[in-house]
């Protein structure tokens, strides 16, 4: 992440300005408006990207709006991933096989439901460490919407094989069947044996507690991780999880999520606007943003 680049000044809003949103609750700490708005300034589009608060259950009111007051498109996180499904008029192949949407297009009059977090993971990969995910292995811990939404795009990027743990064991077994003979259940002993580890669970974002009241317990024991591992953790804030400190200590390389969430946004800003995004400026916006603000939501 460089932070050396300007982020440009917003040109003033007018009559002809187009606008894109992101749709959550809560989504008041979204650093999604700052990436893309600085993108849109960056790239001279008379675009706006602003945060709408929709309770849950009102996705599909949310729809009607996007149709009715002509937005662009939105950007959907929780708790809003699957329930705008049923207000799409139609799924890309990915945000099908995941039941999940986080970016809504308005083409003509429809609204198209994409799913941008996978791609947004193999190019952060790709993009900004370096790693090519074809002919590697994984573990994901995890089996929620951004575990699922990895496997599938780590298979199709040409991963090897993908090595799924989680607390659930039902919901692990939906998980490998969107990876058909690459996919399979295994167990947290065996992390030391892919490799990339990837965290795909909200633990080290501070916000669990253990089972019985103790601090939050780390997605996987970072004795078992072994030399030469790569270790990404989905989450971005803090910045330095203790799996991604653990890792670092080791001497491994450690990688947040924050490079996912940047370069997701910048799938859905293609989308929207046809154009590539500035990929330098949406870094640079939300680095220094995270570093002002100390703190914002995960999407
Ligand atoms: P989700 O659908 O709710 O899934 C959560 C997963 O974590 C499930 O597999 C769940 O296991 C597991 N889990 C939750 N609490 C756990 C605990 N105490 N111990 C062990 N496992 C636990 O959530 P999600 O949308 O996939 O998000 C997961 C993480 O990724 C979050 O931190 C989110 O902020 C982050 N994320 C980052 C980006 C990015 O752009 N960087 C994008 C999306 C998500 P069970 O199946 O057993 O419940």
């Amino acid at each position: 992440m460089r932070l050396s680049v300007a982020v440009p000044e917003r040109p003033e809003l007018t009559g002809h300005t187009r606008v894109a949103g992101v749709i959550g609750c809560p989504v008041r700490h979204s650093l999604s408006p700052t990436i893309v708005n600085a993108a849109f300034a960056a790239a001279g589009l008379d675009w706006a990207y602003l945060a709408f608060e929709v309770p849950e259950g009102a996705a599909g009111l949310a729809m009607g709006g996007v149709r009715a007051l002509g937005l662009e498109g939105v950007s959907v996180t929780m708790p809003h991933k699957e329930a705008v499904i049923a207000s799409l008029d139609r799924l890309t192949a990915d945000a099908e096989a995941l039941q999940a949407v986080n970016c809504v297009h308005r083409a003509g009059h429809e609204l198209v439901g994409h799913n941008t977090d996978g791609p947004g993971f193999v190019d952060s990969l790709r993009v900004d460490e370096g790693i090519d995910l074809d002919g590697r292995t994984l573990t994901v811990i995890g089996a929620g919407g951004a575990a699922r939404s990895v496997i599938r795009a780590a298979a199709r990027a040409g991963a090897r094989a993908i090595v799924v743990v989680n607390r659930t064991p039902e919901a692990a077994e939906r998980a490998v069947a969107l990876a058909p003979g690459v996919a399979r259940v295994g167990t947290a002993e065996e992390v030391g044996e892919t490799d990339l580890v990837v965290n795909a669970t909200p633990l080290g974002m501070g916000v669990v507690t253990g089972a019985d009241g103790s601090s939050e317990p780390l997605p996987v024991d970072p004795d078992r991780l072994e030399k030469g591992q790569v270790v990404v953790d989905l989450v971005y804030h803090p910045a330095a999880t203790p799996l991604l400190q653990a890792a670092h200590e080791r001497g491994l390389v450690a990688v947040n999520g924050l490079g996912m969430l940047i370069h997701q946004a910048a799938h859905a800003f293609r989308i929207w606007t046809g154009e590539e995004p500035p990929l330098e400026v949406m870094s640079a916006a939300a680095v220094s943003s995270l570093l002002h603000r100390g703190g914002a939501d995960q999407d």
